[in-house]
């Protein structure tokens, strides 16, 4: 039995040797029984085509394996994620992408969690930024959606632990917490 949600491994599809091997996510079963998933836009058909269901999922943000329903990390640029991270992490960050003007910065630490943090006045302080990167500031050089990307200028020196998940979101290489900043909170001199 196949549901929603579950992935799946294509062996062989029908005159289309080019989805051999794929992997994807089922989006949808229509009303003829056809599996629609994220391999590509043609749909499974289960009299024809051969896959597998592939039981062990493996969350791409924390690492961990779950079994409950799978979520869309969007818009970390992976498959799939658990419940846990999906409400820790991927939900807070659509909250803060949606927000306009937003008054609040993201935190990303190094143990793979996120959080929200607002300035005490109008604009973070350089006292402010500093207790968030642990250390003296560095201004990353580009931004992310029109944030700053703030790390600790001696991350590397103090051997800091790498930032996974900064990675994820971000896309960036970086150690030590990440201070994501909108541009409007920080004065620019
Ligand atoms: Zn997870």
């Amino acid at each position: 039995m196949i549901s929603v949600g579950d992935k799946i491994k294509i062996i062989s599809m029908k005159n289309e040797p080019q989805y051999s091997g794929k992997v994807g996510i089922v989006y949808a079963i229509d009303g003829i029984g056809q599996i629609h998933g994220t391999w590509g836009g043609l749909a499974l058909v289960p009299k024809e085509d051969k896959f597998e269901i592939i039981k062990e999922k493996n969350c791409d943000i924390c690492d961990k394996r779950f079994n409950e329903y799978v979520n869309n990390p969007s818009p970390i640029k992976a498959d799939i994620c658990c419940n846990e991270c999906n409400e820790k992490i991927v939900v807070p960050l659509r909250i803060f992408q949606a927000t306009k003007n937003a008054n609040f910065a993201l935190l990303i630490a190094t143990d793979g969690t996120i959080k929200t943090v607002k300035p005490k006045e109008k604009y973070f302080n350089l006292k402010e930024l500093q207790t968030n990167v642990e250390g003296l500031i560095e201004m990353y050089p580009t931004y992310w959606q029109d944030n700053f990307i703030v790390c600790n200028e001696e991350g590397l020196l103090k051997d800091m632990e790498y930032n996974k998940l900064a990675k994820l979101i971000l896309g960036v290489d970086l150690v030590g917490p990440v201070l994501v900043v909108p541009r409007p909170l920080l004065e620019e001199d």
